[in-house]
C-alpha cells in the first residue's frame, strides 16, 4: 500500500471516529421524545427510533409498541 492510500484512509477513519464522538463505550444517551426521560438506546432492547427519527425509551415502546 503506498503512502497516500494509507494517509487518505488514516484521515477518513479521524473524520468517522469525529462523528462518533457523541457515542462514549458504547453508550447512545438518548431523550425519549415523549416521556423526555433520558436512556441509553444502545443498552434497552425495547427502545428504538420511531420512524427512524425520533428515540423512544424501553417503557414507551412498550406501552406505545401497538402502534407500531
Ligand atoms: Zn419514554
Amino acid at each position: 500500500m503506498d503512502d497516500k492510500k494509507k494517509n487518505d484512509i488514516e484521515k477518513n477513519k479521524e473524520e468517522f471516529e469525529s462523528v462518533c464522538d457523541k457515542e462514549v463505550d458504547g453508550e447512545n444517551i438518548e431523550i425519549c421524545f415523549i416521556c423526555h426521560k433520558k436512556f441509553d438506546i444502545n443498552k434497552d432492547d425495547e427502545s428504538y427510533y420511531r420512524h427512524g427519527k425520533y428515540p423512544m425509551c424501553a417503557y414507551c415502546a412498550e406501552f406505545y409498541g401497538y402502534y407500531r
